[in-house]
């Protein structure tokens, strides 16, 4: 059995809107070092997008 790799492996970065540390995901495995921000919301710039998009997956 191979074993898992821990989250604690990852790498990670600060948010460069919302300041917050966030950790490498597999849709970034391709644009890691360009990724700047923790979310689409931060990325725009936009706060109530993100709850906009929270509220919608109800
Ligand atoms: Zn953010």
């Amino acid at each position: 059995m191979p074993k898992m790799r821990s989250k604690a492996d990852l790498p990670s970065k600060t948010c460069a809107s919302c300041g917050r540390p966030f950790s490498w995901r597999k849709k970034w495995e391709k644009t890691w070092a360009e990724v700047r921000y923790c979310s689409d919301a931060c990325r725009t710039g936009s706060r109530d997008a993100a709850r906009a998009k929270q509220s919608n997956t109800a």
